[in-house]
C-alpha cells in the first residue's frame, strides 16, 4: 500500500485577496485591464482601468467578490449610457 503524503493545510484566504482580478474594460475594449480593490475596512471596492485610467467604486458587503464590482460598474455604465 502506497504511503499516503500528509496533506498541509495552508491558510489562503489571505492570500486569495491579494490577487488582482482582471476584468475588461467597458470604456477602452480591452482585455483585462481593469484590476479590483476590496477595502473590507471601508465597505468599498475599487475599479480601475491600467490603460484609459476609468475607475469606479461601489459599495461592497463581505460576501463582495471582485466580480460583483465589476458587475456594478457595467450597469452603472449601462445606465449612463441611457
Ligand atoms: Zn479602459
Amino acid at each position: 500500500m502506497a504511503r499516503r503524503k500528509p496533506l498541509k493545510k495552508v491558510a489562503q484566504k489571505k492570500e486569495m485577496e491579494k490577487l488582482a482580478t482582471l476584468f475588461n474594460c467597458p470604456f477602452c475594449q480591452r482585455e483585462h485591464v481593469c484590476s479590483v480593490k476590496m477595502d473590507r475596512k471601508m465597505d468599498i471596492g475599487h475599479i480601475k482601468c491600467d490603460i484609459c485610467l476609468e475607475d469606479f467604486q461601489t459599495k461592497i458587503h463581505h460576501l463582495s467578490e471582485p466580480i460583483d464590482v465589476y458587475n456594478d460598474w457595467i450597469d452603472a455604465c449601462e445606465e449612463a449610457n441611457m
